[in-house]
C-alpha cells in the first residue's frame, strides 16, 4: 500500500478513505479532522469533527454551538483509532489550539502539516518536529525571497514609532485570529503595559483568547465618539479597517500592518501602510525547509502557495515532490482574506 491509497484528493479536499475521514474539508462531509481556526481550514456544517478544544472552541465562537452534528476534542499527543488508522494530532505553532496531522495505517506515517511556523510565539504551543515517511507541507512563503525578520525587533518599530509620535494614534492592521493576539502579546513582553484598544471586529476571538488562559493585558473597546481622544494609542483593527473612513477620526493616524507579506514593500506602499512589519504566522523559506529535513521524510506533497519552487527544491534533495494544487485555502496573511474573516 502507498501514500496515494492512504490520502487522496477529492473536489472536498485531502481524504483518507481507510477511516472514512476527510482532513480540513472545503465542503460538508461526514466526517471531518480540522487542523485549526482559520475560516478556509474550519468550515461550519459538517457531520462529526475531531479536532483540539482550542480549535473547536474557535469554531463554536464563529458558527454557533451547532457548527457541526457533533464535535469530539484530542489533545495533543493523544492518539485516536478510526478503523485500521491511527490519528495524532501535535502542535503546529501557527495560532492557538492549531496542529499537525499524523495519520499512521499499514506502517506508513504521514504527517499534514497543516499552516505551520517554527519561531516562538506566546499564544500557542510550539511546533513538534515529527518523523514521517510523507509530509505535506504549506508553502505560502515558499520562495528563497521570504525570510521573515525576528518579530520582536518588529515589535520594537512599532514602540519607536510611539515614543517618536506621541500624539498620533496608531491603528494597527492585523489578521483577527492569531496575529492580534500575538502582536499583544509581543508587545507586553516587550513592556507596554497601557491598554490596547480594539476595533469591534477584534473583540470576539480577543475575548475568547482570555477565556482560553492566553492573558494579554488591558484591552479596550473603542467607544463610539471616542477616536477623536486616542492620540498616542495603540488600536487594533482588521487590515481593511485602516482605509475605512473609521480610521479616519483619529488623531493623525499612523496606518501599521503586520502581515509577512509586509516584505513586499510595493505592498505595503499600494496599501498606503506608513509603517510595515514583517510579522508572519507561518513558515518563512529557511524554515519550510529546516523542517522538511528534520522529518526525515523521503517524500513532499506541497499545498498553498509557492508550490513550484518547494518542489524544486525538495528534487534537489533528492526527495520524492508533488504539488498538490488544491484549491480552497486561502491565505491568512493576506489583506483580502483578513476583512472576510473579520466580517464572518
Ligand atoms: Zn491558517
Ligand atoms: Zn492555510
Amino acid at each position: 500500500m502507498q501514500a496515494r491509497d492512504i490520502l487522496s484528493l477529492t473536489p472536498a479536499g485531502l481524504y483518507c478513505p481507510l477511516a472514512d475521514v476527510h482532513i480540513d474539508p472545503l465542503r460538508p462531509v461526514p466526517r471531518a479532522l480540522i487542523t485549526h481556526g482559520h475560516s478556509d481550514h474550519a468550515r461550519a456544517g459538517h457531520g462529526a469533527v475531531l479536532a483540539t478544544a482550542q480549535t473547536l472552541a474557535i469554531m463554536a465562537a464563529r458558527y454557533g454551538e451547532g457548527f457541526c452534528g457533533t464535535a469530539q476534542a484530542v489533545r495533543y499527543g493523544e492518539a485516536v483509532t478510526l478503523g485500521p488508522v491511527r490519528v495524532t494530532f501535535l502542535p503546529a505553532g501557527h495560532v492557538l489550539g492549531s496542529a499537525q496531522i499524523l495519520i499512521e495505517a499499514n506502517g506508513l506515517r504521514i504527517v499534514i502539516s497543516g499552516d505551520y511556523k517554527r519561531v516562538g510565539d506566546p499564544t500557542c504551543a510550539p511546533f513538534e518536529p515529527v518523523r514521517c515517511d510523507v509530509f505535506i507541507t504549506e508553502a505560502t512563503f515558499g520562495l528563497p525571497v521570504f525570510r521573515h525578520p525576528d518579530a520582536v525587533g518588529e515589535i520594537d518599530k512599532l514602540l519607536h514609532s510611539l515614543t517618536l509620535f506621541p500624539e498620533r494614534a496608531h491603528l494597527l492592521g492585523a489578521y483577527p485570529l492569531g496575529k492580534a493576539q500575538r502582536l499583544i502579546a509581543l508587545l507586553r513582553q516587550r513592556g507596554y503595559d497601557r491598554p490596547v484598544y480594539l476595533h469591534g471586529a477584534m473583540e470576539r476571538l480577543m475575548q475568547l483568547y482570555g477565556e482560553l488562559g492566553i492573558a494579554l493585558g488591558d484591552l479596550r473597546k473603542v467607544e463610539p465618539g471616542s477616536r477623536e481622544s486616542l492620540g498616542g494609542a495603540v488600536v487594533l483593527c482588521p487590515p481593511g479597517a485602516l482605509q475605512d473612513l473609521w480610521a479616519r477620526r483619529f488623531p493623525d493616524p499612523v496606518a501599521a500592518f503586520a502581515s509577512g507579506w509586509m516584505r513586499v514593500r510595493a505592498r505595503a506602499r499600494q496599501r498606503g501602510v506608513e509603517l510595515p512589519l514583517v510579522v508572519s504566522d507561518h513558515a518563512g523559506w529557511d524554515e519550510l525547509c529546516a523542517t522538511i529535513r528534520e522529518t526525515g521524510a523521503g517524500e513532499v506533497w506541497v499545498t498553498h502557495g509557492e508550490e513550484e519552487a518547494l518542489v524544486h527544491w525538495c528534487t534537489r534533495e533528492g526527495l520524492a515532490a508533488r504539488p498538490l494544487n488544491m484549491l480552497g485555502y486561502g491565505d491568512d496573511e493576506a489583506e483580502a482574506e483578513a476583512v472576510a474573516e473579520s466580517s464572518a
